[in-house]
């Protein structure tokens, strides 16, 4: 198994955490590893950043993402990877829509000629606005308290949609549901990386499976027209178990 050392951990939000490191590894946008959580579980998580300093950014949800956000200065992360496509690299104007830790995945795509629309439930979950230029951000909450009040979608009504030569989008798969949705009839390039459950990171174990694409091993980085054509996309997924559910 391959590692890193954790170089720095700096705290984003009351429950995100970014471990930053030096070690030389190849790795494209939108690529991700599987993390190894010693006696608890592996589990995949993005890049935020691909050149040096590399950085993985972790929202802590349970015991797993809470062991990897505490590492600290000298710790080792150890890892399968990176696996996945990865984002196309498109010249000219781009729109980043991240919901959640969702963002952390959109990072490394950051150019001068990029606008952020961030989303998340309450001021204190908007990740990484520091990083866009003055005018080019659009925040949006769920309660109100930083940005405009609303949906992703709310705040996409205010923008030139079809002006932009790439849309990423990353975060909850209902999120991005509602964007493929909002975008259906309109002129745009977009893609959309999914965050399914995922066990093996290799296309083996068919947990992250959606209309018999695997996302570990097919994407995670799937295009607006392949979604499209996913009737499972925002309504069924599986559990960690292996059971259909609903959204
Ligand atoms: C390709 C890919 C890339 C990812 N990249 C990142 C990343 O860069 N940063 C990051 O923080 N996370 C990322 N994730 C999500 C991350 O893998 C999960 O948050 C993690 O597996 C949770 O493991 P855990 O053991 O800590 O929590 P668990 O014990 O698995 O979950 C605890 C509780 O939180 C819920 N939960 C778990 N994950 C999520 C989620 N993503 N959204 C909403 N509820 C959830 C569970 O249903 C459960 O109720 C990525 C996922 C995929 C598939």
């Amino acid at each position: 198994m391959k590692y890193f050392t954790v170089a720095e951990n700096k705290r984003e939000t009351h429950n995100v955490n970014t471990l930053v490191f030096h070690d030389d590894i190849s790795i494209v946008p939108g690529q991700f590893i599987m993390a190894w959580a010693p006696r608890i579980n592996d589990i995949p998580l993005s890049f935020s950043s691909v050149s040096d300093p590399k950085a993985i950014t972790i929202k802590v949800y349970g015991d797993a993402s809470a062991y990897l956000a505490g590492l600290g200065p000298g710790d080792r992360l150890f890892y399968e990877g990176p696996y996945g496509n990865g984002y196309d690299i498109v010249p000219g104007k781009k729109l980043l829509i991240g919901a959640g830790s969702g963002i952390a995945s959109l990072m490394p795509l950051i150019d001068g000629n990029t606008t952020g629309l961030i989303s998340g439930k309450t001021a204190e979950d908007i990740l990484f606005s520091d990083r866009f230029t003055e005018g080019k951000l659009h925040i949006v909450t769920d309660d109100g308290t930083a940005g405009k009040k609303g949906f992703v979608t709310t705040a996409m009504d205010e923008l030139d949609i079809e002006d932009f030569d790439m849309i990423y989008v990353c975060g909850p798969e209902i999120m991005m549901k509602s964007v493929v949705d909002y975008l259906k009839d309109k002129n745009v390039n977009c893609q959309f990386s999914l965050e399914r459950s995922m066990k093996c990171g290799v296309g083996l174990c068919d947990s992250c499976s959606i209309n018999g694409y695997q996302v570990c091993s097919d994407g995670p980085v799937f295009s607006i027209a392949e979604l499209k054509s996913m009737d499972e996309f925002g309504r069924t997924r599986l559990t960690y178990s292996g059971k259909r559910v609903f959204f």
